[in-house]
């Protein structure tokens, strides 16, 4: 598998950084307390000042598709994989992406309760991913 390592910049290494640590981090809002995420410099809202903060890491799956043939060659070899779309708790609309690593595609449905789980890709990168959630009945 040679699936991209993320790089991190200026505005997403706080990001990074706590994913190395196993913590998952958004960027709220100081003036709307809106979250975001991907990473910005401001906030895409009112362009208020953002910084992060911690989340519970638990979301639904809210929409997916099955990728058999990548248009990034990067992925070509990890096809068919899954690309879900997982909305998070704490917000209606904010979303992130996952590959759901290791859920068999016949157990993936919209609304299926998932929690994060690091993806260690390098010493320095752990990926947030998600997997079905093991405290909640979904
Ligand atoms: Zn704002």
């Amino acid at each position: 598998m040679s699936t991209p390592i993320p790089v991190p910049n200026e505005v997403t290494q706080p990001f990074w950084d706590a994913a190395n640590e196993g913590r998952l981090v958004i960027q709220r809002c100081q003036a709307c307390l809106r979250r975001q995420h991907p990473p910005h410099v401001f906030c895409l809202s009112c362009g208020g000042e953002v910084d992060f903060q911690p989340v519970s890491g638990r979301g639904r799956v809210h929409a997916y598709s099955f990728v058999h043939e990548p248009r990034n060659q990067a992925f070509a070899d990890v096809a068919p994989y899954t690309l879900a779309v997982i909305e998070l708790e704490e917000q209606p609309g904010l979303i992130m992406l996952s590959n759901l690593p290791g859920v068999p595609q016949d157990q993936i449905r919209p609304g299926l309760a998932v929690e994060v789980a690091f993806e260690r890709l390098t010493p320095q990168i752990a990926l947030p991913q998600f997997r079905p959630s093991s405290s909640v009945e979904s």
